[in-house]
């Protein structure tokens, strides 16, 4: 048999996915982190992958062809030249990196999307006034240093993590203004994500009774990697999530960026991920509602019939996509005396500001919408999925799946079958 294995290493925890040759799932692993652990958080996640890899049953071990790692979109780490991480990696949402986009303004493009706080370069220049920096010789993601742990081989990066680090992933290099930082250790050389780099360890396969043959391969982020195993594979098909705020991704041929609405895109093979997200969401539901309420209650609602309530939900006052306004103030009135009909005004009118959202991507040039599939806590309401079939005017259907961890297995088996045109026609 042929196995693939994906790993995503997300907020709270680690998990693992061994698919078939058919994409079924065999077998599901997981390692919550516990802050309690008293661990510098690089060993954590060394420890955090291992044991992934010892819970995964020793049969399906030894025919797993490829391996593939997520890790959260700009946690990052300087290592030595063995690897060695010198410093604590910075996570996803350390802001420190804000001090240098003063900096960084001068040089990069106006509104590329290194200029935010979390960028991997932003932290990556806050890095280089540490002291143990003159000790540091890479700069690595957390999926490329895990996958290093696998593979050995130190620098090398996927074009998913690599954009948030000025990589400019249209023209497949680093791009010219970077020189101007003058950066003095080694950035990571990029690839496709999913692409071979090496095979596992001897030392691992031979410990662990892998093969010895098992490749490991690039990898990407979570939030990618979740839009992969949602099963949208054709321009025009879009994941929306609908989680405590609007996440939109609609795969295009076109590529779209529009820093006044935060939308940016990622390269997926020969597409591009147009996204935006909107600060309306669950978070608002929650807000008002508990999740038993908020499933008894949409129970009751008739979705056929449009509600005339007319909301802008949000849990403060500002807004950037669809509608950029940082002043745009929720708006949460009339609120009718029956809690259905306060609902049903909730769900309708964050189902209006999607199809907006949607517009607007089309609008800026991405490829007409076709079918949108749906992700998150409220994709399980029957009620809203058939509110926003009407809003949005297109199919709307359940993710295959929504853990990152399979859409990263699916990456490794396009690789491990050894075909990239498989991933192309799977993404195409
Ligand atoms: P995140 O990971 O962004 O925190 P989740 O994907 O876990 O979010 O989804 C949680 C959100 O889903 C909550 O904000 C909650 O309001 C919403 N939610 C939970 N159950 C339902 C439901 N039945 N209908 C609509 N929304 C729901």
């Amino acid at each position: 048999m042929n196995f693939y294995l994906g790993i995503d290493f997300g907020t709270s925890g680690a998990r693992g996915v061994v698919i078939d040759q058919e994409a079924c799932i065999q077998t599901q692993v997981k390692y919550p982190f516990e802050t309690s652990d008293g661990l510098d958080l690089a060993v954590s996640w060394q420890k955090a992958l291992f044991n992934l890899l010892e819970q995964i049953p020793t049969r399906l071990r030894q025919e797993i062809r490829a391996i593939a790692i997520n890790g959260t979109s700009s946690t990052v780490l300087l290592c030595d030249e063995r690897g060695n991480p010198i410093d604590s990696p910075l996570l996803y949402n350390d802001s420190r990196g804000g001090t240098t986009i003063e900096q960084l303004r001068s040089i990069a493009p106006a509104n590329h999307t290194v200029l935010s706080a979390t960028s991997s370069l932003a932290k990556l220049l806050w890095m280089s006034q540490l002291p143990s920096y003159p000790e540091a010789k890479y700069f690595m993601h957390q999926a490329d240093w895990l996958g290093f742990l696998l593979h050995g081989q130190l620098g090398i990066s996927d074009y998913h993590n690599a954009l948030k680090l000025g990589y400019d992933v249209e023209e497949l290099k680093y791009p010219q203004w970077l020189d101007k930082l003058q950066i003095k250790i080694r950035l990571p050389k990029v690839f496709s994500p999913g692409t071979t780099v090496a095979e596992l360890r001897a030392e691992i396969a031979a410990n662990l009774g892998f093969r010895r043959d098992c490749l490991v391969c690039t990898g990407t982020t979570d939030s990618i990697a979740a839009f992969i195993a949602s099963g949208a594979k054709s321009a025009g098909e879009a994941v929306t999530s609908l989680g405590s705020t609007l996440v939109l991704k609609l795969l295009s041929h076109k590529r779209v960026e529009d820093a006044r609405y935060g939308i940016y895109s990622h390269r997926l093979d020969n597409l591009w991920l147009v996204g935006g997200a909107s600060n309306t969401g669950g978070a608002v539901l929650r807000h008002f509602f508990t999740d038993a309420e908020l499933k008894s209650l949409s129970n009751k609602i008739a979705p056929e019939k449009a509600s005339v309530l007319d909301y802008y939900p949000l849990l403060k006052a500002g807004e950037r996509f669809p509608i950029n306004d940082p002043n745009l103030a929720p708006r949460l009135e009339p609120r009718p005396k029956n809690s259905i009909d306060f609902l049903h005004g909730l769900l309708e009118s964050i189902a209006r500001i999607e199809a907006r959202g949607y517009s607007l991507l089309q609008e800026l040039g991405a490829d007409q919408l076709t079918c949108v599939y749906t992700a998150g806590g409220g994709a399980a309401n029957s009620a809203w999925t058939a509110i926003r079939t009407r809003c949005l005017g297109v199919k709307v259907l359940s993710s295959a799946n929504t853990e990152a961890a399979y859409g990263t297995a699916l990456l490794a088996k396009a690789e491990g079958v050894g075909s990239r045109e498989s991933r192309k026609k799977r993404l195409t």
